[in-house]
């Protein structure tokens, strides 16, 4: 729930039919600005805000989207992979493995700042999280701690996974870190969001740890700055 002014339906649904193109969204987390945009406009919008971004086989229509719903979508959520080497990395994200089939993410954000599209739809990235946590986000409010897995949280999210062995030694590159920044502010610029609807994997699901290295608080300040 909202706590800003309370739109009547009608004004969330006229942007509706007027506003394919103008993305000048108010009613940013209700209706229509809620749905996912489309594969070829998450590529565009990604560019446009400067990450260089590498096309992996078919992304546009590998998803888990036979398995449950993809949107509406309210949010970013940051991880890191535990795992060394790029192509495997990304082929990793891509493919999954048995107990977890990909795609595992959206984009694999890979050491040196490329942004691989792995898949497009619902991912297996966020699992199972707090709903305390989504009505947080979606209020763009401080987030609780997270002490529930009762919500799926792949329906809701879009996800980056990024190559780094999450030791809380293992460096993240600063080509890396400004293309997780591009990523995160391209997809809340699309939706209207501030930075508080980007979330690290931490602080959604209990005994998550990712992304580890840098503090979400640091990196919602460089969105912000982003989206001045
Ligand atoms: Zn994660």
């Amino acid at each position: 729930m909202r706590t800003r002014s309370r739109s009547p339906p009608l004004s969330v649904q006229a942007p509706v039919g007027a506003g394919r193109g103008r993305r000048r969204a108010r009613s940013t987390k209700e209706g229509a600005m809620a749905s996912p945009m489309s594969a070829g406009r998450f590529l565009a919008v990604l560019r446009a805000e400067g990450a260089t971004v590498v096309e992996v086989g078919d992304w546009e229509h590998h998803n888990r989207n036979h398995v449950g719903a993809w949107g509406p979508v309210h949010g970013v959520m940051i991880h890191h992979t535990v795992t060394k080497g790029s192509a495997a990395t990304v082929e990793l994200c891509r493919k999954g493995y048995t107990d977890l089939p990909g795609p595992l993410c959206h984009g694999v954000i890979t050491k040196d700042g490329t942004v691989h599209l792995v898949g497009y739809g619902r991912a297996n990235h966020a699992g199972l999280g707090d709903d305390d946590v989504l009505r947080a986000v979606i209020a763009e409010k401080a987030l609780p701690v997270d002490n529930e897995a009762n919500t799926d949280g792949n329906r809701h999210f879009y996800g980056f996974e990024c190559e780094n062995l999450g030791d809380g030694e293992d460096p993240w590159p600063a080509a890396q870190l400004t293309a997780i920044e591009q990523v995160s502010a391209a997809v809340c610029r699309y939706h209207g969001w501030t930075e508080r609807s980007v979330i690290g994997h931490l602080e959604w699901q209990p005994g998550k740890v990712d992304p580890r290295g840098f503090t979400m608080a640091w990196l919602r300040g460089r969105i912000r700055e982003r989206l001045k």
